[in-house]
């Protein structure tokens, strides 16, 4: 089937072409974000694959059905840059990867706990500038802490798991309870109740309208003073202009996100040569308690090579009229 593959980075190209065995599909590989400026590119192509930054709102959908797509793959999970309803209503079929390494991202937000909590950023710039002293690298013990998590699905409970391994106690908040969480020693609790009791607090729930802005001006300041918030979710989940008031305030002694709300323009290129003109971020980073990363979370080599092959598959099940189960994304 005829794919335009939009935000195709080189290892997207390499490695989406090498799960595409015996040239099942015709991949048109772009470098550039799917927006409205974009959608033409993608003329006479069926089906369109996406990543988390593209747009696939309804005005890019209505441009594609008109051009001939009905189908739209995303290379991820989280599918909130796709309206869906808009899909529908146009007759697109719309898939996702709904399940991949789920360490990947559990893993990488355990580390950037440890990095935030015990500075470990700070330090390594530290040395190389031959600078061996200590002061301003205290953290604290994680073992007999309170790490509250936000939804407790595959990634969440994973995370928690590894934080039963510290010693740490888990408190979970989700609608749906996972026995999983529960029987590593996990306790469900209300929202409120998790923010005033953590001292660490860690996203793990998708994008919804329910869930924007989950971490406001108000439920930092009901947060236990001095904790710590870590997101590897979706940057929509925190207000970012409360958070940094919050660590102004003291009331957050570290921030730690693979994620942040305006990471579109941002994310996924290189940057380093132009003027930054977004200056929430460069605040941000100006903090020596907060730690930025890239939405790097998912990048290992296992979750890479199972996001490209159930692309694939999205492909050539959606061509053959099968049955996508849990990766069809429903409306
Ligand atoms: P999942 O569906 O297995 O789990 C999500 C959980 O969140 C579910 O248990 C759900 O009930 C819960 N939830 C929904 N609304 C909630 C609310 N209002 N309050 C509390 N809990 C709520 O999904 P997953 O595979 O664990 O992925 C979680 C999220 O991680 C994804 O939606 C995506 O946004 C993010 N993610 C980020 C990266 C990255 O590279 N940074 C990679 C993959 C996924």
């Amino acid at each position: 089937m005829k794919t335009a593959v939009f935000s195709a980075r080189r290892y997207d190209q390499t490695l989406l072409a090498r799960a595409n065995v015996a040239g099942a599909h015709q991949l048109l590989f772009l470098q550039d974000r799917l927006s409205l400026e974009t959608a033409g590119l993608a003329a006479g192509c069926e089906a369109v694959s996406v990543f988390v930054n593209d747009d696939a709102g309804a005005a890019v959908l209505e441009q594609l059905a008109a051009q001939g797509t009905r189908f739209v793959t995303t290379r991820s999970t989280g599918f909130n840059h796709i309206d869906a309803l808009a899909a529908a209503r146009l007759g697109m079929t719309v898939a996702r990867v709904a399940d991949y390494s789920p360490h990947s991202v559990a893993e990488f937000a355990v580390g950037l706990l440890l990095a935030v909590n015990r500075k470990i950023a700070r330090a390594s710039m530290r040395t190389r500038e031959g600078n061996f002293e200590l002061d301003g690298l205290m953290g604290f013990d994680l073992h007999g802490k309170t790490v509250g998590v936000i939804g407790t699905g595959k990634i969440g409970a994973i995370f928690a798991r590894i934080m039963a391994g510290f010693g740490s106690k888990v408190l979970g908040s989700d609608m749906h309870r996972n026995a999983e969480f529960e029987a590593l020693g996990g306790r469900y609790v209300e929202a409120a109740e998790l923010f005033a009791a953590s001292d660490v607090v860690s996203l793990h729930c998708p994008l919804t309208e329910a869930t924007r802005y989950i971490v406001n001006a108000q439920s930092l300041a009901s947060a236990k003073h001095g904790c710590i918030l870590v997101n590897t979710s979706r940057g929509g989940l925190v207000d970012t202009e409360a958070a940094i008031a919050a660590l102004k305030s003291g009331r957050l002694r570290g921030l730690a996100i693979d994620v942040y709300e305006q990471e579109a323009s941002l994310f996924f290129q290189d940057l380093s040569s132009t003027v930054i003109t977004d200056d929430v971020i460069q605040r941000l980073v100006s903090f020596p308690n907060v730690i930025v990363t890239g939405h790097q979370a998912f990048f290992t080599e296992e979750a890479i090579g199972q996001i490209m092959q159930t692309t694939i598959r999205n492909l050539s099940e959606f061509e053959a009229g099968a049955d996508l189960g849990e990766r069809l994304v429903r409306a």
